[in-house]
């Protein structure tokens, strides 16, 4: 049965709360700062300031000078989470699986319930009506529906703003034969670049080139991708928000620039992989209580360990530290490609019971400062010793950050 996915994505997200909230400031361009670190970083600019050619991510001063009239506005996160939670409740009016993808996009799967509605046009429409009427008529979004969440996110895009874009088996080869591969969620500039060294240009090219080249490239997970984006297959499901949040897990890998075959070169890349996934886990409010790794192969072959942790956990240290002996017992048969590490049966710290020792309380205060300096002054400005001279441009993060 061919599924019906829904994505729907607010336009200019922040810089229309922030024009709903304050009408002096609808019809004019306004840039939303970043907050603490970031503070001249834009986060996002209102329709009229993308006509004048205001990007996000771009820094103000720069922005001040195309748009000298640019007004700036302070964003303040907990407004848009508050905006966020009410427009997924007008979408869990329509099914009970909404996915949020990121504070402006969710993913909803009415493959059951379009029917009860008039199908997943009607349901496109009447969400945007109730947008507009329940929160607010400033605010539009765009909406992407196809037979997955690929096609249906690829739609979205397609129109901007206040789009309504259908993908379907007729009209699905003509749209992603001519969007640059770069406008594809999971491929992105650098990802297009490395493909265009490869002569792949277009998803006919991608269609074309042989398998083996993208494995050798990008590794055989992100080559299986590509392919799949190519062709517009995508058959992971649309997960529930509810469901997720107890089912989450974080992960971290990288592929080498050259193999490895140090036992201690491979400690280090997992104690630095360790401590990225301990640092997204503390940055969400998360600990857990498993944690494993993996290694590829020069040959591609792959080798595993998942781990039990005695207690609570968001500390890369000790993951790393308790990962010793499940290393110490595989046999590295072959040079070292690529290591992945992950936490799972992670819990919000809330529902943690803290720690009375001293020396966790002394290691937790290590972590919050480290965290503090590396969130205001950069990723990696204080590290562990050890890992001095390991470098994050090594990372190949391959998908993105956020992966279907
Ligand atoms: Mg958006």
């Amino acid at each position: 049965m061919t599924r019906k996915i829904l994505h729907i994505d607010m336009n200019s997200y922040f810089a229309t709360v922030e024009q709903q909230a304050n009408p002096l400031l609808r019809g004019r361009p306004i840039a939303v700062l970043g907050s603490k670190a970031k503070r001249t970083i834009i986060v996002a600019s209102s329709i009229e300031a993308k006509r004048l050619g205001i990007k996000t991510a771009s820094d103000l001063n720069e922005a001040l000078k195309i748009c000298p009239e640019l007004v700036v506005v302070h964003g303040e996160p907990r407004k848009y989470a508050d905006v966020t939670r009410r427009f997924i409740s007008i979408f869990e009016e329509f099914t009970d699986k909404v996915e949020i993808f990121s504070i402006d996009e969710a993913f909803l799967d009415v493959t059951k319930t379009a029917n009860l509605f008039g199908g997943p046009e009607k349901i496109a429409s009447k969400i945007k009506r109730k947008i507009r009427d329940e929160i607010g008529s400033w605010l539009s979004c765009s909406i992407g529906i196809g037979p997955n969440k690929f096609l249906a996110k690829t739609g979205s895009d397609l129109e901007k703003p206040d789009g309504l874009v259908i993908i379907n088996e007729n009209n699905k080869d003509n749209i992603l034969q001519n969007l640059p591969l770069e406008r594809f969620c999971g491929i992105g500039r650098a990802i297009s670049r490395r493909l265009s060294l490869l002569d792949v240009y277009t998803t006919s090219d991608l269609r074309k080139c042989p398998i083996a080249c993208l494995k050798e490239e990008f590794g055989v997970i992100s080559a299986w991708k590509l392919k799949q984006i190519a062709y517009g297959l995508d058959i992971s499901p649309v997960i529930s928000w509810r469901e997720q949040k107890l089912a989450k897990s974080f992960s971290c890998s990288r592929t080498m620039n050259r193999d490895i075959t140090s036992r201690d070169e491979i400690k280090k890349q997992l104690l630095f992989l360790f401590e990225k996934v301990a640092k997204k886990l503390r940055d969400d409010n998360y600990w857990a209580k498993e944690a494993g790794f993996w290694f590829r192969f020069k040959d591609f072959s792959g080798h595993g360990k998942v781990f039990r942790l005695g207690s609570w956990c968001c500390n890369g240290l000790e993951f790393y530290g308790l990962s010793l002996k499940q290393l110490s017992q595989i046999h590295l048969h072959q040079p070292v490609r690529a290591i992945g590490v992950f936490a799972g049966r992670v819990q919000l710290s809330v529902n943690v019971p803290s720690s009375f020792l001293p020396e966790d309380k002394l290691n937790q205060q290590i972590l919050e400062t480290m965290d503090s300096i590396n969130n205001r002054y950069g990723e990696d400005v204080i590290t562990r010793g050890v890992l001095t001279g390991v470098k994050l441009k090594e990372v190949v993060s391959g998908m993105g950050r956020k992966k279907f």
